[in-house]
């Protein structure tokens, strides 16, 4: 994954946590508003009507009583009104089945409606004959039972419905409470979440960039270890940069050890030029007189090499410069150093070897040389300087000292071996 998708993963993941909240806080709207619409339509009414039925029972029960106090016999006509709207009131409320307890409902309406004979009997009875008393007793306790009873289902009617209406209202604010609530917590998580992914990003990002940076830096300013390589931990922009460094690198490492080869090897013999001469041989010195163990150096030089440039053109030269370098490499052992000294000379460098080996391989090679068929000359010799290591030498005295050895090989008539004798 890319750092950009990375990135645009966390605003679209919001997004996506965004909608289907909406979408969701939308549904819990919407039955909010279904909810308050009943309450309106229904329980408000509702309300109202049990409400006038309470006052209406009251005007009933004040009327009926000043009514026989003041021995008034219009008391039933002047109520009848009164008690055919509360049968209607209680009829409506027959409407509301889920919210009204039906069967409360029947109960209020046969004690209203015994009340209301009762006291229309006990009325009538006390208007019309004062003398049957003890059936006027028996009234008064029934309209006071019935009182009582159509009172208390009143109220009771009155608190159910009460008690339904706080229930929807605590309903409908819980579900706008868990609205406000899961608002809350979907956004908290969203905000840890897109820290925490952007956190992530952006310590992986820096610590790789960190890395490119550092690795580029020791480039730059000249390291010349090529072989280290960065680790590609993902494939995003980062991965590929790291990609292309590591390539880079590889092609760099190649360059440098091509460029390592040319600078020590002799183009013309492909041998180990002076640099790479003189790189080698005071370590090799060094070493050799630390342990105590032979060292020997010998110069070379072609005889009369001046003359064959000048018979067979300098191209020849250059042959046979290149033939007598492969000699000189075949004839070499795997610890033997050999290189171009400058122009028609060479050096030969034998660890390991002491005088006595180092005269007889070069007498060997002296041979094998003047025998050998090189190209366009009929032959080509060669003279040797021999020298071996002393307490106290450097490559510069001990190169004298061969350079000396060889002046006096071309004295003594040249192909030959010059020893240096202590
Ligand atoms: P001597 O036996 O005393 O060493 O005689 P010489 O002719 O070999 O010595 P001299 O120093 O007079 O000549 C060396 C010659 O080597 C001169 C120079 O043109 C030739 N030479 C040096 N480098 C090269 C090279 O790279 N290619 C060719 N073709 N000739 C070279
Ligand atoms: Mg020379
Ligand atoms: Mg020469």
């Amino acid at each position: 994954m890319t750092i950009f998708q990375k990135m645009l993963l966390v605003p679209v993941l919001s997004l996506i946590l965004y909608f289907v909240f909406i979408f969701y806080s939308y549904s819990e709207h919407q039955q909010s508003s279904e909810k308050i619409e009943s309450i309106r339509d229904n329980y408000l009414p509702l309300l109202a009507i049990v409400h006038e039925n309470t006052q209406l029972f009251e005007d009933l029960r004040e009327k009926f009583k000043d009514a026989v106090l003041a021995g008034e016999s219009n008391w039933i006509k002047s109520t009848l009104l009164i008690k055919q709207r509360v049968e209607s009131n209680l009829l409506k409320l027959q409407k509301y089945p889920e919210i009204v307890d039906l069967y409360q409902l029947q109960k209020t309406r046969e004690n209203f409606q015994h009340y209301y004979l009762n006291a229309s009997a006990l009325a009538k009875s006390i208007l019309m004959d004062e003398k049957s008393f003890s059936y006027t007793e028996d009234i008064i306790s029934n309209v006071e039972r019935y009182h009582n009873d159509t009172l208390l289902q009143i109220k009771s009617l009155r608190e159910s419905i009460d008690i339904r209406f706080r229930q929807i209202i605590n309903e409908t604010s819980y579900s706008l409470n868990a609205m406000i609530f899961w608002s809350v917590v979907i956004s908290l998580l969203s905000m840890i979440f897109i820290t925490m992914v952007m956190l992530f990003v952006s310590f992986s990002t820096r610590k790789n960039l960190h890395e490119v940076v550092i690795r580029m830096k020791e480039l730059a300013l000249g390291g010349s270890d090529f072989s280290q390589r960065l680790e590609r931990n993902a494939k995003d922009e980062l991965g590929v940069l790291i990609y292309w460094f590591n390539k880079l690198s590889d092609k760099l490492e190649q360059d440098y050890v091509n460029l390592e080869n040319v600078s020590i090897t002799d183009k013309l013999t492909q041998l180990n030029n002076r640099t790479r001469t003189d790189a080698f041989f005071p370590k090799a010195l060094a070493e050799a007189l630390k342990s105590n163990q032979p060292l020997c150096a010998v110069l070379l030089d072609i005889d009369f090499f001046k003359a064959i440039n000048d018979n067979h053109g300098h191209l020849a030269g250059d042959k046979i410069l290149q033939c007598l370098a492969s000699l000189l490499k075949e004839s070499a052992d795997q610890h033997d150093f050999v290189g171009r000294w400058g122009g028609e000379e060479f050096i030969i460098i034998l660890p390991n070897t002491s005088a006595k080996q180092a005269f007889k391989k070069m007498e060997q090679l002296r041979e094998t040389i003047a025998q050998f068929s090189f190209p366009d000359v009929p032959q080509v010799t060669v003279s040797f300087g021999l020298a071996m290591a002393q307490h106290g030498d450097d490559t510069d005295s001990i190169m004298a000292r061969s350079d000396k050895c060889l002046y006096k090989a071309k004295e003594q008539g040249r192909n030959c071996v010059v020893i240096d004798e202590p």
